[in-house]
């Protein structure tokens, strides 16, 4: 597919669509430990996403562009913004070719954005937990191409979300419950490895 219209067009639909198909898994998660609105919050986000007419656009860097405009301004709580932002983010660094570095620098800029905007580091127990173990396995088999590059990024992705589970959260919404938030699997971590996902099914 590649990282062109066509592929960042699949990506954003096969994206829509899973969310669409785990909004109860997504918004149970944030039952735990939150207010129950995330699989509701990114579902009414990334439809919105599905139904822009994606032809319309002249480059993939448009596209996610009206992408993270459309997510922040249809999403709301914290989620929103944090992903408007890393597709804005992966907007303005998204390469022109079908460049494996490209894409690399790409996902890091979108998580410099998530991380800048809600200053979550590693163990905060937030998206950010299943991002930069991504993006670090990206970069470490980017010298074989996205073909092997994304799958790493994709399992080191689930494997971050899956250590979310004993983790105490500091950040969002599940600080406030302190102690009790450890036991329970982050949202935001869930639905960004969904991304991640397909995009391991959609760019390559
Ligand atoms: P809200 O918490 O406002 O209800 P959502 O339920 O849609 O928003 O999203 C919750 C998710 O947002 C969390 O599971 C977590 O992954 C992510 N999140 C919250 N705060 C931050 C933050 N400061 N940095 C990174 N991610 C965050
Ligand atoms: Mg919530």
């Amino acid at each position: 597919m590649g990282l062109d219209l066509a592929g960042v067009t699949a990506w954003l639909r096969d994206f829509a669509d899973q969310v669409h198909t785990n909004v109860d898994l997504l918004t149970d998660l944030d039952r735990q430990t939150g207010d129950a609105d995330h699989g509701s919050n990114m579902d009414r986000g990334m439809q919105a996403v599905a139904a822009l007419d994606m032809s319309s656009f002249a480059s993939p860097g448009e596209l996610l562009k009206k992408a993270g405009m459309t997510l922040v301004s249809t999403v709301g709580g914290a989620s929103g913004p944090l992903y408007g932002t890393f597709f804005l983010r992966l907007a303005g660094a998204w390469p022109t070719t079908d460049d494996a570095a490209g894409l690399g620098a790409a996902l890091r800029a979108g998580l410099d954005g998530i991380q800048s905007r809600g200053k979550a580091i590693l163990g905060d127990k937030t998206m950010v937990d299943a991002l930069l173990p991504a993006v670090e396995a990206y970069d470490k088999a980017v010298a074989e191409g996205v073909a092997s590059a994304l799958p790493a990024a994709v399992a080191a992705c689930a494997a971050g979300r899956d250590a979310t589970i004993p983790l105490v959260a500091r950040k969002g919404r599940a600080s406030y419950l302190g102690e009790r938030s450890a036991g329970h699997q982050d949202p935001g971590a869930t639905s960004l490895t969904m991304l991640l996902e397909a995009a391991g099914r959609t760019l390559v």
